[in-house]
């Protein structure tokens, strides 16, 4: 077999040019191309690397996926004094949002506590596995009678698909452009199927993706007991009011899980905005997270909160190695910027270390 090896510019163009044609030319009587794109994008950023290698997914982390991303879409819509699940699909309600909406509906809205209940999670994730294999995992690549067959070979069964050599390196790096187009493409099809009930709302991109910033508020005792009252930027006493911020932001990989969050100065967290913390944050951030995570778990777990510091982690090394390649620069006051070193992977290789 050949050494692996990034794809070449012309090829990087070639993936995102029949990246588009899928989204413009495939017809799809179900939201699941855009699910089944956003998820093999999301797990090529938690499992791929960037060397070029080919990729091997499961249908069952695909599933997992599926569930995180239609989870929060499964919430009832209210428009005035309508209040329904948004429909996915031109005909009956599409299966996968069904029984998403059934398990949101049985356990309150709390992901959390379906997961916990390992037979009910199970049982969701093997169902939803069953129709990724019989819909969309065969289809997606079929534009017209044509066969766009660019993401991975269609094999028509089993449980595992192959990204060829080149896919995972550029949904990697592509990583932000790709899901905000696949998003936009989302909002668009779940808007053309509830005319009725939406009318022109045209907020509906914020519901179907947006963070559930309401429950950030949970949150603050936490973050201010853990950081002593302290902002996790420029470490002053917070003596107003304070934001809970992204530390890897939501524009570039929508992170909602515990351990990305910080408490901040809202002067310091607007600073930083959409950027990546330079360096000392990174190392803070990493140190926090690494040695306080039996304890941060715990306190999660109490408030509800999803948590997966190996997840975060691998998002923190994919996010910060895209900036490291790109020559981008780095958040570290609110007058400062610079470039970023090389010195982040000797930060996030020792979160890796068995705590002390
Ligand atoms: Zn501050």
């Amino acid at each position: 077999m050949n050494e692996p090896r990034p794809p070449t510019a012309e090829e990087q163009l070639e993936f995102l040019q029949q990246l588009q044609r899928l989204l413009d030319e495939g017809s799809f009587v179900a939201s699941y191309k855009f699910a089944l794109l956003h998820a093999i994008a999301d797990l090529c950023v938690l499992k791929g690397d960037d060397s070029g290698a080919e990729l091997e997914l499961l249908t069952s982390e695909i599933a997992e996926r599926f569930i995180r991303l239609y989870w929060r879409q499964t919430a009832p819509f209210v428009a005035g004094d309508e209040k329904q699940i948004l429909k996915q699909n031109t005909g009956r309600q599409a299966a996968v949002v069904r029984d998403v909406a059934d398990h949101h509906n049985r356990y309150h809205g709390s992901l959390a506590d379906l997961e916990r209940s390992r037979s009910d999670w199970n049982a969701l994730l093997r169902g939803v596995e069953q129709t990724i294999r019989r819909m969309p995992l065969w289809k997606l690549q079929t534009v017209g009678s044509e066969r766009l067959e660019f993401l991975y070979q269609n094999l028509d069964a089993g449980g595992v698909v192959r990204l060829e050599p080149g896919v995972a390196y550029c949904f990697r790096a592509f990583y932000p452009m790709v899901t905000d187009i696949i998003e936009g493409a989302w909002s668009h099809f779940v808007q053309r199927h509830n005319r009725k009930l939406l009318g022109q709302i045209i907020d509906l991109r914020a519901f179907l993706f947006g963070a559930q910033r309401s429950s950030l508020a949970a949150f603050h005792p936490l973050l201010r007991e853990v950081q002593k009252g302290r902002c996790f930027y420029c470490e002053r006493d917070i003596k107003s009011r304070a934001d809970v911020d992204h530390f890897i932001p939501w524009r570039l990989y929508s992170l909602d899980l515990g351990h990305n969050f910080v408490l901040a100065h809202q002067g310091c967290n607007s600073s930083k905005s959409d950027l990546l913390a330079a360096e000392e944050h990174l190392e803070r951030w990493t140190l926090r997270n690494h040695a306080c995570r039996d304890a941060l778990g715990d306190s999660f777990d109490q408030l509800d909160i999803l948590h997966d510091w190996p997840a975060t982690r691998q998002v923190a090394r994919w996010a910060y190695g895209q900036a490291y390649q790109a020559g981008r620069q780095v958040w570290v006051t609110k007058q400062h910027l610079r470039p970023l070193s090389d010195d982040w992977r000797r930060i996030l290789a020792n979160a890796s270390r068995p705590a002390a």
